[in-house]
């Protein structure tokens, strides 16, 4: 599964590596599959440029047979 990069700046167009802060959102509604989704969400902030921006990190699927990243 293709993952969509997020941690690119905005301004520069720098990759940054980590987020200096990240938090989960939690789906409240279950798939059709009946897994949740969990999306983490991280602040990053350029090396470059110094422009803070948010992005996702990871998104996992919670479900009966486990965790799908
Ligand atoms: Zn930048």
């Amino acid at each position: 599964m293709p993952k969509t990069k997020q941690n690119i700046c905005p301004e520069c167009g720098t990759e940054v590596k980590d987020p200096y802060k990240t938090w989960e959102l939690i789906a409240p509604f279950p798939d059709k599959k009946m897994r949740i989704t969990m999306t983490i969400f991280g602040m990053y902030e350029c090396p470059k440029c110094g422009k803070k921006f948010k992005g996702i990190v990871s998104k996992a699927k919670l479900g009966a047979e486990g965790i799908e990243i």
